[in-house]
C-alpha cells in the first residue's frame, strides 16, 4: 500500500477523532521517522513530547526487553518488584514523598482532582459537595468528562454535558483574578506552568511564584499539569523548577513511559497523597512492572541532569536564531527550552498550510488553534541537525508569505 491507501484504509475503520497530516510512519530512531514510502523526517513534535528521549532510545528498549523476559502485569491486587523503585526514584526527582501511579495524562489530572478534592473535605473541612478547584483560561488538561467540563475550546466540550461541577476558570496569568476567585471553599487550583496546547504560552514573570505564594497563604492546594512542560522539555526538570516554585501535586505524564508506554503519575507529599486510602482510587494497568520498569530508566536518563541542560541552552540558541530571522508574517517567537512556538499573524498562510509544507522538506510539526505552529524536537537532537531544521523552517515561513 502507498500513502494515500493507508490513510484511506484508516479512515475507513478509525474514528475520525483527529486531523492528521497526511504521512504514514513505519520506522522511527532517535530524531528521525521514516515513512512508507521510505523517505525521511526530523520529527520536531515528538508526540506532543512524549518523545523527549527520541524514538526507541536504547536505554529506554533495554530496560523494555530485559522487564519483557519478566513479568508485564500483576495488577495492585499483588506487589509487583518494579513498583516501590519507580515511586521512589520519581518521588527524590520530583522533590516529594510519594506516587500514585496512572496511565495516560487525563487519569493522572482526575487523580489529582480527586486527591485535591478529598483532602478539602477530610484536612481543610469544607463541608460535603461544595471544594471548588480555580482552573486557567485557555487551559489544556486531557480529553475526560471532567476535564472537558472546564475547558474554554468549543471543540473539546460541545455536545459533552452535563458537565462535572465545581470548577472556576480565571484568566491565565493573572495572579490578582486568581486571588479574587480564592473563597473559603477553594480546595485547589490547577495550573500548567507553560500552557502546551494553547501554543507554547509562558506566563509573566512572578506569576507561578504569586500563585504559589497565594495557595500557601489560603490554605489551597497548588497543582501543576508538568504533562508536557516537564521532564526535561522546557529546559528544567520541570518547568516550574525555572522560577524555584515547588507545587503541593505535581501532574507527569508523556515523556514518562519514554514514548514507549502511557506512563502517568502524581507526586505529593503524604500530608497530601495520604487521604487516599485502599480502594479508593486506581487503575488495573495503574503502576504495571513494565511500565515501572521503562519509567525506571527514564529518570535515570533524567538524573544526569544533561537533557535539562542541554535543552535550556539549545533553546536559547533557537530563540535567538528564529526571533533574528526576520520573518514575515509572525506575529510571536516564544518558547522555553527545546519547546517553542510561531505565532502567524494571520494575514498569510494558516498554521497547518505551513506544516504542510514543513511536511514536504522533511520536517514534522503541527499547528495549534489556527495560527500557531508548535515545535518539541527530542532533547537529544544534535545541534547540526537542529540548526539545519531551524534554517529550513526559517526558508519555509518566508517563502509562505503571499
Ligand atoms: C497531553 C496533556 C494532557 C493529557 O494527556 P493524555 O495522555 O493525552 O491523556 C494533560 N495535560 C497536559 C498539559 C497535556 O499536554
Amino acid at each position: 500500500m502507498d500513502t494515500e491507501q493507508f490513510i484511506a484504509f484508516e479512515e475507513e475503520h478509525c474514528a475520525h477523532n483527529y486531523h492528521p497530516l497526511p504521512v504514514v510512519i513505519s520506522s522511527g530512531q532517535d530524531v528521525w521517522v521514516t515513512d512508507v514510502e521510505g523517505r525521511r523526517y526530523v520529527d520536531m513534535l515528538s508526540a506532543y513530547s512524549a518523545l523527549n528521549f527520541g524514538h526507541r532510545h536504547p536505554a529506554l528498549l533495554a530496560a523494555l526487553s530485559a522487564q519483557l523476559d519478566r513479568v508485564t502485569l500483576t495488577s495492585r491486587a499483588f506487589h509487583n518488584d518494579q513498583l516501590g523503585r519507580f515511586c521512589a526514584d520519581l518521588a527524590a526527582l520530583a522533590r516529594h514523598d510519594a506516587v500514585l501511579p496512572m496511565n495516560s495524562g487525563a487519569e493522572g489530572v482526575e487523580t489529582a482532582l480527586k486527591v485535591a478534592r478529598k483532602w478539602g473535605y477530610q484536612v481543610k473541612g469544607v463541608s460535603e459537595g461544595n471544594a471548588e478547584i480555580i482552573v486557567c483560561a485557555g487551559n489544556f488538561h486531557g480529553r475526560t468528562t471532567t476535564i472537558v467540563s472546564f475547558s474554554d475550546d468549543p471543540d473539546a466540550r460541545n455536545d459533552y454535558g452535563p458537565f462535572t461541577p465545581g470548577f472556576v476558570t480565571v484568566p491565565y496569568g493573572d495572579a490578582e483574578a486568581f486571588a479574587a476567585a480564592i473563597t473559603p471553599n477553594t480546595v485547589a487550583v490547577l495550573v500548567e506552568p507553560i500552557q502546551g496546547e494553547a501554543g507554547v504560552v509562558i506566563p509573566p514573570t512572578g506569576y507561578l511564584q504569586e500563585v504559589r505564594a497565594l495557595c500557601s497563604a489560603n490554605n489551597v492546594l497548588m497543582i501543576a499539569d508538568e504533562i508536557q512542560a516537564g521532564l526535561g522539555r522546557a529546559g528544567a526538570t520541570f518547568a516550574c523548577d525555572l522560577v524555584d516554585v515547588q507545587p503541593d501535586i505535581r501532574i507527569l505524564g508523556k515523556a514518562l513511559g519514554g514514548g514507549i508506554l502511557p506512563v502517568s503519575a502524581i507526586t505529593a507529599n503524604w500530608d497530601v497523597l495520604g487521604v487516599i486510602k485502599p480502594g479508593e482510587h486506581g487503575s488495573t494497568f495503574g503502576g504495571n512492572p513494565l511500565a515501572a520498569a521503562v519509567g525506571i530508566a527514564v529518570i535515570e536518563l533524567l538524573n544526569t541532569g544533561e537533557l535539562q541542560a542541554r535543552s535550556l541552552s539549545l533553546g536559547e540558541h533557537v530563540l535567538a536564531t528564529l526571533r533574528n530571522a526576520g520573518m514575515p508574517g509572525v506575529k510571536e517567537v516564544r518558547g522555553s527550552g527545546l519547546w517553542w512556538a510561531l505565532e502567524l499573524d494571520g494575514t498569510g498562510p494558516t498554521g497547518r498550510d505551513i506544516s504542510m509544507t514543513l511536511l514536504e522538506r522533511g520536517i514534522l510539526a503541527k499547528d495549534t488553534h489556527t495560527w500557531t505552529i508548535r515545535f518539541a524536537p527530542p532533547l537529544t537532537i544534535s545541534e547540526q541537525e537542529l540548526d539545519a531544521a531551524l534554517a529550513t523552517i526559517i526558508d519555509v515561513v518566508k517563502a509562505a508569505q503571499p
